[in-house]
């Protein structure tokens, strides 16, 4: 039986046990990681280290009911300088990573990151400002860095397990609940139970099974309940009035310098590798409007 052509890909899957105060997601991501993929050809170990982040950033945004994006953005000393995922709350991912010279296809989560640390940004459309939380790249996978974020930030016992290969990433994520005081005994014994029969997870299993399969497969003797599906999918909302923003940022004389340099000014989309091309004619037009714009709110001297 193959069990690959049995489920729905690009998928999230939240689930409950009746008897426990526990909640679950399950993702799996085909065509979304299949479209980071095909915009950018990564080392093995790097690709695989981002495909990780994808699962793990729709399952935390899955976890946090919010109208907005999630962004997990990794900053290291190197060979990967900056990994960004986002997650939005109309189910759409996107990704990139940056790199510096040579990476082994088997490298540690260490060896490709040196000293760094990973900021999870939770940007809610309409509050003034994003929340933001840290957390120092310490451990053998990204999976444990999270774990150790929540347990700093959140206080909850939570457990997450990832995998990616060129074809699918894909995630498990395990979470306490505050319950009742009375129970606690109870709740902890059953926290253990889960945590340790969802630890029995292979990769193989998070990248082949279906989540029905799978769950049923850890945790046939537990009374699981899958609640609802939320559909998954790679999107860029990079445009052409966002470039000319960065580009008015640069400030004038640089705008100039660069345009007397090549004639134009290109600005490739890190996440989908789109093109945005300048001329001296848009250049102009760009910062005409800006001085006029300025001249309302400034002196100008
Ligand atoms: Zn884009």
């Amino acid at each position: 039986m193959n069990d690959t052509n049995e489920f729905q890909s690009d998928n999230l899957q939240r689930f409950i046990f009746d008897n426990a105060p526990v909640r679950g997601e399950w993702v799996h991501l085909t065509d979304t990681w299949k479209d980071v993929l095909s915009r950018r050809e990564y080392p093995p170990a790097i690709e695989h280290l981002l495909g990780e982040m994808m699962a793990a950033a729709a399952l935390l945004t899955a976890t946090v009911k919010i109208k907005g994006r999630l962004v997990l953005q990794l900053k290291s000393t190197g060979p990967v300088t900056l990994m960004m995922v986002e997650c939005t709350s109309n189910n759409t991912l996107r990704a990139f990573a940056q790199w510096d010279g040579d990476v082994e296809d088997d490298a540690t989560l260490m060896e490709i990151t040196g000293e760094g640390a990973l900021a999870i940004t939770i940007d809610v459309e309409g509050a003034k400002q994003p929340y933001q939380g840290v957390v120092s790249l310490q451990g053998e996978s990204i999976s444990e860095v999270l774990e150790s974020y929540f347990k700093q930030s959140e206080q909850l016992e939570t457990r997450i397990w990832l995998a990616a290969d060129s074809q699918s990433a894909a995630g498990l994520f395990l979470q306490q609940l505050p319950g009742e005081s009375h129970h606690k005994e109870a709740d902890e014994e059953s926290w253990s139970r889960l945590s340790q029969l969802a630890s029995t997870v292979k990769n193989k299993e998070l990248l082949e099974l279906g989540a029905g399969t799978l769950l049923h497969r850890l945790f046939h003797e537990e009374e699981c309940r899958l609640l609802s599906t939320t559909e998954l999918r790679f999107s860029c909302n990079c445009s052409r009035e966002r470039v000319a923003d960065t580009i008015g940022l640069l400030g004038i004389d640089d705008a100039n310098n660069l345009l007397q340099e090549q004639g134009h000014i290109e600005v490739a989309c890190e996440f989908c590798n789109e093109h945005y091309q300048f001329d001296q004619v848009d250049v102009a037009q760009l910062f005409s409007g800006q001085l006029n714009s300025n001249s309302d709110s400034k002196i100008v001297h």
